[in-house]
């Protein structure tokens, strides 16, 4: 399973290409801007609570076969929140002092 790299962030719903180098994402790869999280999410995943890390580029060249960009499409679905921006933000307030290893 490779993954996803979808394409946009949830919250802002900038575009974050596959070599996107301020594209995060927590262990269920909800995906958001380096931007959202810091300012708006505060390292909190609005769908599950757990912390972001950067997600890797994948190559564009095919250093070995059959994985590059190219042979391995990213997602092209794009996601949106399923929850307010006010409850995102409780849910942040509660959360973000609790560092992700001890959520
Ligand atoms: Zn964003
Ligand atoms: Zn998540």
């Amino acid at each position: 399973m490779a993954l996803q790299l979808r394409p946009n962030c949830e919250y802002c719903d900038k575009d974050l290409p596959p070599d996107a180098t301020d594209a995060r994402i927590c262990s269920f790869e909800c995906t958001f801007c380096a931007d959202c999280v810091e300012t708006k999410l505060h390292n909190v995943c609005p769908n599950c609570g757990g912390g972001f890390v950067p997600r890797p580029i994948r190559p564009a060249k095919e250093w070995r076969q059959g994985l590059c960009v190219a042979t391995r499409s990213p997602s092209s679905t794009r996601v949106h929140l399923s929850y307010g921006h006010d409850d995102i933000a409780a849910l942040s307030q509660r959360i973000r002092n609790i560092p992700p290893e001890d959520r």
